[in-house]
C-alpha cells in the first residue's frame, strides 16, 4: 500500500513553557522533529509532509531538507491536519500516518503493523491501556465520580488512515470544529478505527520533565564529567563548614563566603561539566554581595544552569582532604543535604574523606581541600 506521512509540527507549546517550541527542543542532539522526520524517512514512505507554523516555516525548512514537503499550519491542530492533506493531493498515495512532532520515539517498525491494521479497518492507531485509577474532579479539586478503566485504552500516535476515509472525514467536519485527534475526526464520519499495541516510547513531550523520560526511554543523552578542586586556609573560629554541615572545630575557615570548600568543589564540577567557567566567573569574590554567603546559593545556581542548558545531573563525588575535623561523624548529613540541594536520590551523592599522611598544607593542618566531580547527561 503506498503510504504518506503527516507531521504536525505547528503548535506553540504553551504547556511546556520556555522560548523554544517543543518541536525545537533536543533531545540526543537532535530536535524533536527531526527524530520523527527521518525514521519515517527511512521507514520508506512516498511522502512525508511537516506542517509547520508559517514563523517556523524557514527553520523548518533548513531542517528536514529538500525530500519532505512543508504545509503551513493553522490555528488549530485540526486546521493543520487539513493543510497537511491538502499536500498531499497531487499523489496517488492510499494510506495516510498521521503523527505528532512532539512523540519523537517512533520506530520504523511501528508503520507495516499500522498499514497492515488498515486491511480490515479505514484507521489504526497505538494504544495502550491505563495503570492508573480514573476519577472525574469537579471546577475546585475534588473528586467527584469514580471511573472504570474497563475498556478504556490511551492513543498514541503516528495514527494510519485509509487516505479516502480521512480525507472524506475532514471534508465532512464543520470548518470551526477542533477534534482531539483524527480518530475523533474519522469516527465522527463514521469510520472504523482498530488499535494496535502501543509503547512507552511513543509517549507525547508535553511538560519539560517528559523529556527527561524520553531520554530513558530512548536511551540517548551524552555524559559529561566535570571535575572541581577548592582549598581554604584554617583561621580564628569555633567551627567549620563542609557539604552544607556545621562541624564544630577549634579553627574556622578563611574565604569570602562560608569557604565551604567541598561545595565550592562541587559547584566548579558541575560548571566544568557544562563548560560555563568556575565559580569565580559566576560569583566574584571583589562582589561585596557574595561576602559571607551560603555555599548553598552557589551550588543552586549551578543546578539551576544545568537545568538551563538541558542537562540533567545524575551522580556526584566529592573527597575531602583534612587531618581534622573527622568527617566520618557527618558524612551521613553531608550526603542528605547535599542530596536535596541538588534534588538526587542520596544513593547518587558519594561523599569521601581522606588525609595527606601528616604531608603538605593539609598535612600541617595550615588549610582543608576538597575535590569533585559531577556527572551529567546532556541533549546535544
Ligand atoms: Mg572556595
Amino acid at each position: 500500500m503506498k503510504a504518506a506521512a503527516i507531521i504536525v509540527a505547528a503548535g506553540r507549546s504553551s504547556r511546556m513553557g520556555g522560548e523554544i517550541p517543543k518541536q525545537f527542543m533536543r533531545l540526543g542532539g537532535r530536535p524533536l522533529l527531526l527524530w520523527s522526520v527521518e525514521t519515517l524517512k527511512a521507514a520508506g514512505l512516498d511522502r512525508i509532509v511537516v506542517v509547520a507554523a508559517a514563523e517556523d516555516a524557514p527553520q523548518v525548512s533548513a531542517l528536514v531538507g529538500p525530500q519532505v514537503r512543508l504545509a503551513l499550519g493553522g490555528a488549530t491542530r485540526t486546521a493543520s491536519v487539513r493543510a497537511g492533506l491538502a499536500a498531499l493531493a497531487d499523489t496517488t498515495v492510499e494510506a495516510v500516518l498521521i503523527h505528532d512532532a512532539a512523540r519523537p520515539g517512533v520506530q520504523s517498525a511501528d508503520v507495516p503493523a499500522l498499514l497492515a491494521a488498515l486491511v480490515d479497518a479505514d484507521g489504526a492507531a497505538p494504544a495502550l491501556p491505563l495503570a492508573d485509577a480514573l476519577k472525574r474532579v469537579d471546577l475546585d479539586g475534588a473528586v467527584s465520580a469514580d471511573l472504570s478503566r474497563e475498556n478504556l485504552m490511551r492513543v498514541q500516535t503516528p495514527q494510519a488512515f485509509k487516505r479516502a476515509a480521512i480525507v472524506g472525514a475532514y471534508a465532512a467536519l464543520a470548518p470551526d470544529a477542533a477534534q482531539d485527534d483524527d480518530i475523533a475526526v474519522a469516527r465522527a464520519a463514521g469510520a472504523r478505527i482498530v488499535l494496535v499495541p502501543g509503547a512507552q516510547r511513543l509517549m507525547k513531550a508535553t511538560y519539560p520533565e517528559d523529556l527527561n523520560m524520553l531520554e530513558r526511554l530512548l536511551g540517548v543523552g551524552s555524559p559529561r564529567v566535570g571535575a572541581g578542586f577548592d582549598a581554604h586556609r584554617f583561621g580564628d573560629g569555633d567551627h567549620v563548614t563542609l557539604c552544607g554541615v556545621r562541624i564544630p572545630h577549634e579553627k574556622g575557615l578563611i574565604g569570602h563566603s562560608d569557604a565551604d570548600a567541598g561545595w565550592h568543589a562541587l559547584t566548579d564540577a558541575i560548571l566544568g561539566a557544562l563548560a560555563l567557567g568556575d565559580i569565580g566567573d559566576h560569583f566574584p569574590p571583589s562582589d561585596p554581595q557574595w561576602r559571607g554567603a551560603p555555599s548553598e546559593v552557589f551550588l543552586k545556581r549551578a543546578v539551576d544552569l544545568a537545568k538551563a542548558a538541558g542537562a540533567r545531573l545524575v551522580h556526584v563525588d566529592v573527597t575531602l582532604i583534612c587531618e581534622r575535623p573527622k568527617i566520618a561523624p557527618h558524612r551521613e548529613a553531608m550526603r542528605a543535604r547535599t542530596a536535596e540541594i541538588l534534588r538526587l536520590p542520596i544513593s547518587a551523592v558519594s561523599i569521601k574523606a581522606t588525609t595527606t599522611e601528616r604531608m603538605g598544607f593539609t598535612g600541617r593542618e595550615e588549610g582543608l581541600a576538597a575535590q569533585a566531580t559531577a556527572t551529567l547527561i546532556g541533549r546535544d
